[in-house]
């Protein structure tokens, strides 16, 4: 039966590697992009003193509690140089993903442009597809490690362009967009009067010299960004699922209203836990990166040694190699990495059409999990090359 989901071929190929693995034993998973490192003791013990209160059984304001958007508003001027009224201009969501899918809802009509770096975290074209708009892919390349090139955003611009979705660092492709390129983008988006969805939940994770900036706090372009965040990547907090958006007030209030019709509110328990996440200490997040850093070295060596060419993941922690580079189609190399080698990766078809040649690979395993992996992975390339 064809019905408007059917289009999700790449979520399906996901699915169905996981299928396949669940029923093979001792697989490394380099699938999946949550986080495996525990949720700081702090925030779980924030958690446990809301259930211990009454009030955490009460149905909390759609727009979530109002502790928690003050502390949402102080980490985006701390961290991000962003001016956020809690009153009016933020919202809390159930995660990111509901965020994402809320905020298209309120912002697209159909036959709306959005336009994205490719490839590209495909949630949103799900989305976008719902609302009645179109994806316009901007390409993006490894050479130069899938930076985003403003000319190449620029030239696809047209009278129907409405948003452009910036995921800096990225997901699939671990790319930073540079601040002088952020910087451009702006005048681009004043230029032809786009909004900006600035999807930074892996911002805390960039590596070498690479720099993250908050396209709002750049001047004039409050009013027309909206910035995505939340817990499950900084704080290692997947579960909780906690997400917010930060916005010009009347989109607040639709992405409110829609998600009222959603799920009236977001569980009061993960927020205290969000609150205790983001207004409490942050030595967890330096730690978090560090382990992450080290553990990109180990795979950059191993993908090196394997003759892989791949974009230098500057942030987040995935890696996006090019599977044609060892000679091989992504689909079948990841299918022979889960049957030969027992490792599970995805092929980057899951992530726009011209992920294709890529495979995306985490390095969200302890380091001598990937180690063993990547050892397996040499071994079984070495086999059928
Ligand atoms: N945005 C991007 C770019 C992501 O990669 C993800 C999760 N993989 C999300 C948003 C949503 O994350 P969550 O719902 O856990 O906050």
């Amino acid at each position: 039966m064809s019905h408007k989901f059917a289009r999700e071929t790449g979520s399906q190929i996901r699915h169905r590697l996981i299928d396949q693995a669940a029923a093979l034993d001792d697989v490394i998973s380099l699938g999946r992009g949550d986080p495996d490192l525990d949720t700081p003791r702090h925030i779980v013990e924030a958690a446990r003193d809301a259930m211990r209160r009454e009030s955490a059984l009460e149905m909390p304001p759609p727009e979530g509690l109002f502790e928690l958007r003050q502390a949402i508003a102080a980490k985006l001027r701390r961290d991000n140089g962003i001016e956020a009224d809690p009153e009016r201009e933020v919202l809390v969501a159930t995660g990111g993903q509901e965020a994402l899918f809320l905020l298209i809802q309120a912002l697209i009509d159909p036959g709306d442009e959005v336009l994205m770096p490719d490839p590209r975290y495909t949630s949103y074209d799900g989305a976008i597809a719902l609302a009645g708009g179109v994806v316009v892919p901007v390409p993006t390349h490894p050479e130069d490690d899938f930076d985003l090139c403003p000319e190449e955003v620029e030239a696809r611009i047209t009278p129907r362009s409405k948003a452009l979705l910036l995921v800096t660092p990225a997901n699939p492709t671990s790319a930073v967009i540079s601040p002088a390129r952020i910087r451009r983008l702006a005048e681009i988006a004043q230029e032809h009067n786009l909004l900006v969805i600035s999807d930074e939940i892996y911002e805390q994770f960039v590596y070498d010299d690479a720099q993250h900036l908050s396209i709002a706090s750049l001047p004039g372009m409050k009013e027309r960004t909206i910035t995505l965040n939340g817990v499950s990547k900084a704080y290692a907090m997947t579960g909780w699922r906690v997400g917010y958006l930060a916005g010009p007030a009347p989109l607040i209030a639709a992405t409110r209203r829609l998600k009222i019709a959603a799920s009236l509110g977001t569980s009061v328990v993960s927020q205290w836990a969000a609150l205790a996440a983001l207004a409490g200490p942050q030595d967890c997040i330096a730690e978090f990166r560090a382990i992450y850093e080290e553990r990109r070295q180990v795979m950059m060596a191993g993908l090196d040694e394997m003759g892989f060419v791949y974009g230098r993941p500057k942030g987040a922690f995935y890696v996006f190699p090019d599977a044609s580079s060892v000679g091989l189609d992504a689909d079948d190399l990841c299918r022979l990495l889960l049957e030969k080698a027992r490792v599970l990766i995805f092929p980057g078809t899951a992530f726009g059409e011209s992920g294709g040649r890529y495979l995306r690979i985490t390095f969200l395993a302890p380091k001598e999990q990937l180690q063993t992996a990547l050892e397996r992975m040499k071994q079984t390339l070495a086999e059928i090359r």
